[in-house]
Parts: C-alpha cells; sequence; structure tokens
C-alpha cells in the first residue's frame, strides 16, 4: 500500500513549501483507521437497509401497518399521518444504533466533539423534519399514481421541480436553522468580511454583507468548512466559525474564493438542473421496478398494486437501489463543480495574495489534516463515493497550476 510522504514531528504547515498532501505518522495511522472504519460504515449500512427492507416485506410490516391506521381512523387524512410517519420512523429506528456507532467514532477521532445529548436532540429534529416532508410528499405521490397509474412517474418527475426549488430556497432560512446558529460573518469579522468583499469586488462582483454569514459548528465540530446555499433572496456563503478562528486571512480568503466560485459560476442552479435531469430516468425506472417486482413477488408480500401504501417498502428498496447505482453519476458532477471552483478560488487570489498557489496548498493540507483525509483512497471508492476530488490530487493542481488555468 502507497504511503503519503511524512513530515517530521513538530514540523507545521506554514514552516515548509507544500509540494504535496503530507500527514504525520501518527495523523496518517490515524487516517487509515478512520478511512477503514467509515468504509466498513459505509457498507453495512448499504447491506443492512437493504436487510432491513427486505425483512420487511417478507413479515409483510407495511401491509400490518396499513391495516392498523385504517382500524385508527376511518378518514383517509388521518390514516395518513398514521402510517407513513410509523413504517418511516420504524425504520429510522433500525438504523440508529448504525448511526449511532458512527457519531462515536467521529467523537474517537475527535472530528465531533458533540456531546451525546446534543446528537440525540439533533436526531430527532430530523426526524421531525423528515417524516413531515416524506408524509407530505409521499401522500402526493400515491395520490397520484392512484390518479394515474400509467404516467404518475413523468407527472411525479415534472412536479419534482418545484419541490427542489422550494427545498432549496427555504433550506436555509427554515431548515439550516433549526440545527445550527447562523449570525452575519461582519458581527464578529468585520475586517475578514471587507477583505473578502474586496477581492470579490475585484472581479465585479459584488457581494452584500447580508449573504455572507458565519455558523457556530465549533460545539459540535472540530472540522473546516464552508458553503454557498440557497437561491434567489436565499443564496448565500457560509463559513463555518472554526475555519474563520483557525485559518490565516490569506487561507480564508482562497476558501472564500472558491466559494465565490460556486457563487459566480450558478453552481446551485446547474446543481438543480442537473438532478432534475437526472431524475427523469429515476422516475421512469423507479416505475418499471416497482410493477415488475409487484407482478413478480407482490402476492407473497401483500402488496396488490403500486398505488397501494404497502408498496412503499417496495418503493424504498427501489429508490435505494437506483440512488446507490446514480451516484457515480452524482458525484462525478460534484467533483467537477468542486474543481472548477478551485479553478475560481486560484485565479481569484492570484490576483490579490502574494504566493497563492502555496496558501492554496495550506488550506487544503489544513483541511485534510483536520478531517483525517485519508492520502490514497482507491479509484472506485473516489468515483463511487467522493464529491470532492481528493486533498492530494486538489494540491497538486494547485501548485502545477498557480493561476487556475
Ligand atoms: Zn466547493
Amino acid at each position: 500500500m502507497p504511503f503519503a510522504a511524512q513530515l517530521t514531528p513538530g514540523q507545521t504547515v506554514a514552516q515548509h513549501t507544500i509540494t504535496e498532501y503530507t500527514l504525520t505518522a501518527e495523523q496518517l495511522h490515524k487516517a487509515e483507521g478512520l478511512h477503514r472504519t467509515n468504509v466498513a460504515l459505509t457498507l453495512v449500512e448499504t447491506v443492512f437497509s437493504l436487510v432491513v427492507i427486505a425483512v420487511f416485506l417478507a413479515l409483510r410490516v407495511a401491509p400490518r401497518l396499513e391495516r392498523w391506521a385504517r382500524r385508527v381512523s376511518s378518514k383517509r387524512p388521518a390514516q395518513t399521518i398514521v402510517y407513513f410517519p410509523a413504517l418511516l420512523f420504524l425504520l429510522a429506528l433500525l438504523g440508529l444504533p448504525l448511526e449511532m456507532y458512527g457519531h462515536h467514532i467521529s467523537r474517537a477521532y475527535g472530528l465531533s466533539v458533540q456531546g451525546w445529548g446534543s446528537w440525540a436532540g439533533d436526531w430527532m429534529k430530523e426526524q421531525i423534519v423528515s417524516l413531515l416532508l416524506s408524509t407530505a410528499l409521499l401522500t402526493g405521490l400515491y395520490w397520484l399514481i392512484r390518479r394515474s397509474p400509467r404516467r404518475w412517474w413523468l407527472h411525479g418527475w415534472l412536479l419534482s421541480l418545484p419541490v427542489i426549488l422550494a427545498l432549496v430556497f427555504l433550506a436555509p432560512v427554515v431548515i439550516d436553522p433549526i440545527f445550527n446558529r447562523f449570525e452575519p460573518l461582519a458581527k464578529s469579522n468585520p475586517e475578514l468580511t471587507r477583505r473578502l468583499q474586496d477581492m470579490a469586488h475585484s472581479t465585479g462582483l459584488d457581494i452584500p454583507e447580508s449573504r455572507i454569514f458565519l455558523m457556530h459548528a465549533s460545539d459540535k465540530v472540530t472540522t473546516y468548512n464552508a458553503y454557498v446555499t440557497g437561491f434567489g433572496a436565499t443564496k448565500r456563503i457560509v463559513v463555518w466559525d472554526t475555519t474563520a478562528r483557525d485559518m490565516t486571512t490569506g487561507q480564508v480568503l482562497f476558501v472564500f474564493g472558491h466559494e465565490t466560485g460556486h457563487y459566480v459560476l450558478h453552481h446551485i442552479y446547474k446543481g438543480m438542473a442537473f438532478s432534475f435531469l437526472l431524475s427523469f430516468f429515476g422516475f421512469y425506472l423507479a416505475k418499471v421496478l416497482l410493477e415488475w417486482s409487484i407482478a413478480r413477488y407482490g402476492r407473497s408480500w401483500q402488496v396488490e398494486s403500486a398505488a397501494a401504501w404497502s408498496s412503499l417498502p417496495v418503493l424504498l428498496l427501489v429508490a435505494s437501489l437506483l440512488g446507490f447505482l446514480g451516484s457515480p453519476i452524482g458525484n462525478a458532477f460534484s467533483r467537477w463543480q468542486e474543481h472548477q471552483a478551485d479553478c475560481y478560488g486560484l485565479a481569484l487570489t492570484a490576483r490579490s495574495t502574494p504566493n497563492s498557489a502555496q496558501v492554496a496548498a495550506q488550506s487544503f493540507q489544513l483541511l485534510g489534516e483536520k478531517a483525517l483525509a485519508y492520502p490514497t483512497p482507491s479509484r472506485l471508492l473516489v468515483l463511487w463515493n467522493y464529491t470532492h476530488p481528493t486533498i492530494a490530487s486538489r494540491i497538486r493542481f494547485a501548485i502545477e497550476h498557480p493561476d487556475g488555468r
């Protein structure tokens, strides 16, 4: 197995010229352990969720829950808010031990500092948000399937566009604040905000103070991050407080330059358009697979048709299968956007920061060290699972293409 070159102990990022992604022997040891655990955990989670659904089908859990919902009330809306949340919450509860193990690992490796009480609170909030949303969307979907057994996939696909738009628009103002605290970056870092705005301004871009936010991440995690979210009136750049606190101004400027790239290159719109187009095939294949499996096994599962609520586990099985098969496509698109944003950040900082490619490499190095990013993941894993290019390749690109071209 190839190893990354190593720093001598005590040597820090600022004290040497970066030529590649390097970890100390101790960091590398940890990164390997974390990498192995995460790969195993992902595989176990994927297989486990498929097995649970298979068991649900074999034990006819969904038809039982549906009959129970009918006994609870004779009214359809009341049955809806009993059946869907009950089935989905049961699935979430069964997946909880693995999620807890994941959080335990994050704490053990020092990536998370979030206590169990706070974590449990977040988990509950997540369940409430997702149950409300899924119940509404599934009620609509099953209504469509009943109304139009042959064309529901097409109507569902068309209606998914306003749903995606609404969710992306509302996420930063309605959903994100449920889990984390946000404030204008200018409140705590006025000087940094001005520098960020000046840099954006040098490309003729005006990013108002009111669209640059600080997220209080440090009470939960130790890692660094920044991101662009929302669109139209809610479009914004968010910097985690860990990033603003630990990185030098030059490094934060590069991170911000990368995010400005997402902002200027309209990556949110393009991402929504891409997932909408991709989901055309998803909806169609879901219909075909759903009908095929019900025709074949429906009798033994006690699922009469796609329109019956009891087909939900089959739909979930089909959706997770398609999601798994589609993830290399979605992730390749994401890695391509991330690379474009890196290029933009390099080009932008090349004008204002001395030795800008080195500063960019330092930012990546810090990002990788903090997250214990594994230096040499397999190509297959990157293809399937990585939303960003590997840290090693991002550093290599910055050094070989200092102005991003
Ligand atoms: Zn990015």
